[in-house]
């Protein structure tokens, strides 16, 4: 099932175009790929800028019916916007596009509100 190239998948897919979100009916195994998938772009968003390419999320490979119990290694290549991630146990590896505008997209950007205003209210 694992192509030559690996995994190229746009998260747009996995997103129901009414509801921005999964959709109502969807196969089990495609909805395990889209939660895979969508926990490494929010891994990888979560700590933009800087990065941090040990994610937690696990492998979800079996090779020979054996649990890989590899962590994803995950890094937003910057040149084409892509996601990059490879198990470091398996070989397992492939590349994320279409994530910007989704669900799992948890980069608020460089407009970064604070959610608690600095108070200067004197009591
Ligand atoms: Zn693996």
């Amino acid at each position: 099932m694992v192509k030559p190239a690996g995994w190229v998948v746009d998260m747009r897919h996995y997103i129901d175009e009414d509801t921005a979100d999964l959709p109502e009916v969807i196969p089990e195994r495609v909805l395990s790929l889209a939660i895979f998938f969508g926990a490494i772009v929010a891994w990888v968003t979560d700590h933009l800028p800087e990065g941090n390419e040990h994610t937690n999320v696990p492998c979800r490979r079996s090779p020979g019916r054996r649990r890989c119990r590899g962590d994803i290694i995950a890094q937003l290549d910057r040149s084409s916007g892509y996601i990059v991630w490879e198990c470091p146990r398996c070989g397992d590896h492939g590349m994320i596009h279409g994530w910007e505008d989704s669900l799992w997209n948890r980069d608020v950007g460089p407009h970064r509100c604070p959610t608690v205003p600095p108070s200067t209210a004197r009591h």
